[in-house]
């Protein structure tokens, strides 16, 4: 079976189907550039990135593009609070979220577009919807006319009469409809502007993913992805202006991830909980990060706290001890009668980590998988102590490629502080050395002394033709 994804159009796991062979279309809503990211917009751009890899892991060529929103009111805001230019700002976020996005190994989009170099495109966008009659203009604003667009509500399922009743409070008298959205935003005192066919002003949020999307990845595409607060009004109103000109189907999958919370509650920056992403790095290595993300499912919720964040790095920690582990075996030439099983049990892992990558993302089982081969290996190293050096590197290779180019978690070996368990292996075979010395020296008292002594220790001792080996009674 194929790959499934949870489509939010339609609310139902769907069967992936590219629309050209071998290739895949992904817009991501990027951030608004007026602060640093927090951990819970890690999570969206963190998602996206393991779809991305995922699909490049199955063999597709993907294109992801994502926008930077630097024309937008909180800017406005940061740009009139600080008395640095808009231009300034989102400069110096845009900076920051691009390095947040490398210290996380999230790859860099193929495109990154800006708001502010597309505005001619918008225009003519906006200018074509008007002529056909989807958008209207009133005192040098444009607004689009939501029950001119049929489908409007497919993706979120809010009904227009609904809209309607909850859009009472605000009361703009320029709409006919109070669920009408503006595309154009006519120029007010202190703000950025440019000039168009209705006067001097500003583009809406919508507008600038819609026709960014279309530039970079045509008129329809595969996957449009973003956190689930974007499904309304954003991404419907996406919809509402690329189908209406177009007439064609706009993104096929939107894919959306759930929260990140803090205590139950949505990390945001208006309640005033969040963790920039710079900050959690202080305390925690990209990798602990990352892999705590991922943790949960994406359409689950995650809670973020010491606990929780403390526990997906004793987990990750299992998992580099494991490969460190078997990465120390001495390689033999010849393959033993354990390693059979050992490469029998990651095969199988292996195929359990594809099922539940391919049942929409499920990555807590996909890492699940990876802990199952996370005790094949243990349970090796605790009976052998070598290894056939092709068995070695297919575990290794398989392991790697999974955490690393699927999940995006750079393997920590070598660098770390010794663990326990190396610093055990050095002592034994240190101890091994001086014994076999003994016996050279026909010195039994002494050789059998350390024998009896380690054995009393629980360790397995046996002397071979070959040398001799040691490991640890199973517990
Ligand atoms: P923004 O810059 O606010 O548009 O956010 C960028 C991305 O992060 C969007 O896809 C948001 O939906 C997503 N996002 C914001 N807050 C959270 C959160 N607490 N948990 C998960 N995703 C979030
Ligand atoms: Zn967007």
């Amino acid at each position: 079976m194929g790959l499934r994804v949870f489509n939010t159009l339609g609310m139902r796991k769907e069967e992936f189907v590219p629309l050209r062979d071998g290739e895949v279309r992904i817009y991501v809503c990027g951030p608004t550039v007026y602060d640093f990211i927090h951990i819970g917009n890690a999570r969206a751009f963190i998602f996206a990135d393991i779809v991305r890899r995922y699909l490049e892991y199955r063999g597709f060529n993907v294109i992801l593009v994502s926008n930077i929103t630097d024309v937008d009111d909180k800017i406005i805001r940061r740009s009139q609070e600080t008395g640095l230019s808009m231009q300034r700002i989102s400069e110096i976020y845009s900076d920051a979220y691009f390095e947040d996005l490398d210290a996380l190994n999230v790859r860099r989009p193929n495109v990154s577009p800006r708001a502010t170099q597309h505005i001619s495109e918008m225009i003519e966008v906006i200018q074509n919807l008007i002529e056909k009659g989807f958008a209207y203009q009133v005192d040098g604003d444009v607004y689009f006319d939501v029950l001119k667009f049929e489908d409007y509500g497919k993706l979120s399922g809010n009904k227009l009469e609904a809209l309607e009743m909850g859009a009472r409070i605000e009361v703009n008298p320029k709409k006919r409809n109070p669920a009408d959205f503006a595309l154009w935003k006519s120029r007010k005192e202190g703000e950025p502007a440019w000039y168009s066919p209705w006067g001097w002003g500003r583009p809406g949020w919508h507008i600038e993913c819609s026709t960014m999307a279309m530039k970079y990845l045509g008129e329809t595409f595969d996957i449009h992805m973003g956190g689930k607060d974007l499904i309304f009004p954003h991404h419907e109103n996406e919809i509402a202006q690329a189908e209406s000109l177009t007439g064609k189907p706009f993104a096929r999958y939107w894919l959306h991830n759930e929260w990140l919370t803090v205590g139950g509650q949505k990390m945001s920056k208006s309640l005033g909980n969040i963790i920039t992403v710079r900050d959690a790095l202080k305390i925690y290595s990209p990798q602990v990060l990352r892999f705590f993300l991922i943790s949960a499912h994406y359409r689950s919720p995650l809670d973020f706290n010491k606990e929780s964040i403390e526990q997906a790095k004793i987990n990750l920690e299992k998992i580099f001890n494991a490969i460190e582990r078997l990465l120390s075996l001495k390689e033999r030439s010849e393959r033993g009668e354990d390693e059979e099983f050992l490469l029998a049990q990651v095969r199988e892992a292996k195929k359990r980590f594809e099922e539940a990558m391919d049942d929409d993302f499920n990555t807590p089982l996909a890492i699940a998988a990876i802990f199952d081969m996370v005790r094949a290996v243990n349970t090796y190293v605790n009976r052998n102590g070598e290894i056939e050096a092709a068995t070695k590197s297919e575990v290794y290779e398989t392991i790697r490629v999974l955490l690393e180019d699927v999940l995006g978690i750079k393997i920590e070996v070598g660098k770390r502080e010794k663990t326990r368990s190396d610093i055990i292996n050095s002592l034994v075979e240190l101890i091994l050395e001086v014994r076999q010395e003994m016996r050279r020296r026909k010195e039994w008292e002494i050789s059998d002394k350390i024998r009896e002594r380690l054995q009393m220790l629980g360790f397995i001792i046996e002397d071979t033709p070959q040398g001799t080996k040691w490991r640890l009674k199973e517990t």
